[in-house]
């Protein structure tokens, strides 16, 4: 079990020298963080946030196999990342869980019949899809059994294949947890603001701003990896080296409406009216809905889902969905992330590619951007094997392959299947006795896996006449200890997902969260106020379409 260890990580770094710093706590710079550690490096990762805060919290939630590549004939891919889900979920069985996708077939619709038949069977093969779990074809009569709420007009049947859950947030700290049992130094609210060179040129170092106390700070590394995600282009432009590919942003918006507003039996992926396809996705208490694909050029830092993106969801979810009859106050909440796409010149947001690609300064700086959660340890892999053959090359070492393939995201032994269905009973067992809905046995496993007993244990300490209240408050001291929450969004949104899955639960507890926080974290008078207008602030953006 890893505890805050932020400070200790901050005052020790002056006396170091690091052989490898990460820039960007996303999926890929935590990625890159662990396989780092695990071929021996001395790492430290710089987030400017916190973890997961840039794309890395918004995204779909999906470990996929790329259907969509299929379309675009870009087998390889496919063939990567259906090995790499099966990989990642192998890692970590209670965080990426296999689900089952509903593709309805429409006369006119963007799959035909045999295409589709042909493509899922295709799909399973190049992804390694286990006998048991490939795709089904289903006709029209059974597509409609299997969910009853789609439109029948012109439907000609289905195909019922595999695909992987996630919760992009979680993952990414669970590999910054897996860095840090390793020996990393990672740092949220450590935002880089400068590189600092050798005569030579070459880049040896940063200077950083600790976001929390506003204390400047500099560390040299003999590589610098730039993980920035959407802002990885301003670091180049720090780094006098933006030539070449640029990126691209496009905006991606989801809406979440509570479970029996859009009571779907399994996820759908479904034809909207543009041509393009959404997913309805069922968890736990609610369904939610994604994406758009729109170009971007505003602030990175300031994204949000606007009126037009809401519309936009909720119109193509009527049109599959006609009976349910979807309005903008069934929306509990939103989140809208930007993806960093490879600029493709004459090409629309929705046809550029999403493969990932290094780019190698002239100072020695290394960027990484593009790819897909679903990718990250291959992302990872192909930068730190670039990282070792430089090192190889200046003499620092020998070579060592990559590992992450076999290190579990979990503390201790691996969740065996038979170890995953004991806990997930444990905690059923537990739920029930504490008169917690249903709901919290799934939402506790996924987001704690084995930490669960050790989250629920503080439940009996809390006071409150309400087992969600108790809860609630056991997962903030749980997270503030062992998972490095600074500010309320870190809890509300990135360690639990309840600004976007239960947002409810905020607003009916908030006196007790900021107690909670104030006392947890040491907050003065002032920065409970800050915090409590804060989370007013998170509470607005997510609704700011209405
Ligand atoms: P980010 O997560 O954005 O991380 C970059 C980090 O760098 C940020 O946290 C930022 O704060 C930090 N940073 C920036 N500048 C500095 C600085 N100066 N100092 C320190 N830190 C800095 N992929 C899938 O596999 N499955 C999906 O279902 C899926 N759905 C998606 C849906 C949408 C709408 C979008 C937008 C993307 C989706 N993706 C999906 C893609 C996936 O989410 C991204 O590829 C991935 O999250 C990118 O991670 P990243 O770490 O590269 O970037």
């Amino acid at each position: 079990m890893v505890t805050t260890h932020r400070n200790a990580t901050r005052r020790d770094l002056p006396a170091e020298r690091f052989d490898l710093l990460v820039i960007g706590g996303g999926i890929t710079g935590a990625g890159i963080a662990l396989d780092a550690a695990a071929r021996g490096l001395k790492v430290l990762l710089l987030e400017k946030t916190d973890f997961a805060a840039g794309t890395s919290s918004k995204s779909t939630k999906l470990i996929h196999g790329g259907l969509r590549y299929l379309k675009q004939l870009e087998f390889k891919l496919v063939r990567e990342v259906g090995q790499e889900r099966a990989i990642v979920h192998h890692l970590a069985p209670h965080l990426v869980k296999a689900e089952k996708m509903l593709l309805p077939i429409f006369r006119d619709g963007t799959f035909g019949k045999h295409s589709t038949a042909f493509g899922l069977w295709l799909y399973d093969r190049l992804a390694g899809v286990r006998p048991e779990d490939r795709r089904r074809m289903f006709d029209r009569r059974t597509t409609l059994a299997q969910e009853p709420l789609l439109h029948p007009d012109g439907l000609r049947g289905g195909g019922f294949y595999a695909e992987y859950r996630t919760d992009d947030a979680r993952l990414t700290i669970e590999l910054v947890k897996a860095a840090v049992r390793l020996g990393a130094g990672c740092l949220n609210y450590a935002e880089v603001l400068s590189f600092r060179y050798q005569s030579d040129g070459t880049v040896q170092g940063v200077d950083f701003r600790d976001i929390t106390d506003g204390s400047l700070h500099a560390v040299d590394a003999t590589h610098i990896v730039s993980a920035a995600g959407p802002w990885v282009d301003r670091l180049r432009e720090k780094d006098g080296s933006r030539e070449g590919k640029q990126i691209f942003l496009s905006k991606g918006v989801h809406l979440v409406v509570a479970r029996e507003r859009l009571p779907i039996k399994q996820a759908v992926y479904f034809d909207v009216a543009d041509g393009r396809m959404l997913f309805a996705i069922p968890r736990h208490r609610t369904t939610y809905i994604g994406t758009t694909d729109t170009p971007y050029d505003g602030d990175p830092d300031q994204v949000f889902a606007d009126a037009d993106d809401v519309a936009y969801l909720l119109a193509g979810t009527n049109r599959m969905f006609p009976s349910v009859r979807l309005t903008p106050a069934d929306v509990e909440s939103t989140w809208a992330g930007l993806r960093p796409l490879i600029y493709e010149a004459g090409k629309s947001a929705g046809e550029m590619s999403r493969k990932d690609e290094i780019f190698q300064s002239p100072t020695g700086l290394i960027s990484i951007a593009g790819g897909k959660l679903t990718g990250y340890r291959k992302m990872a892999a192909r930068v730190v094997d670039l990282v070792m053959q430089k090192r190889k090359a200046e003499g620092l070492g020998a070579f060592q392959p990559c590992r992450t393939h076999r290190l579990p995201l979990v503390a201790g032994d691996p969740l065996t299947s038979t170890a995953l269905s004991r806990l997930r009973a444990d905690i059923r067992t537990r739920v029930e006795s504490e008169n917690l809905p249903d709901f919290y046995t799934d939402y506790l496993l996924e987001n704690y896996g084995p930490d669960t007993p050790l989250v629920l244990s503080d439940m009996p300490t809390f006071d409150s006449p309400h087992p969600e209240t108790r809860l609630l408050r056991a997962e903030l001291q749980f997270s503030v200890r062992h998972e490095w929450v600074v500010e309320p969004a870190d809890f509300l949104e990135r360690r639990t997902g309840r600004l976007y899955f239960h947002i409810r639960s905020i607003e009916d507890n908030l006196p007790v969260l900021l107690a909670d926080m104030g006392r947890l974290l040491s907050w003065s008078a002032e920065k409970s106020a800050a915090a409590e207008s804060d989370i007013r602030a998170l509470l607005r953006k997510v609704r700011v379409f209405r």
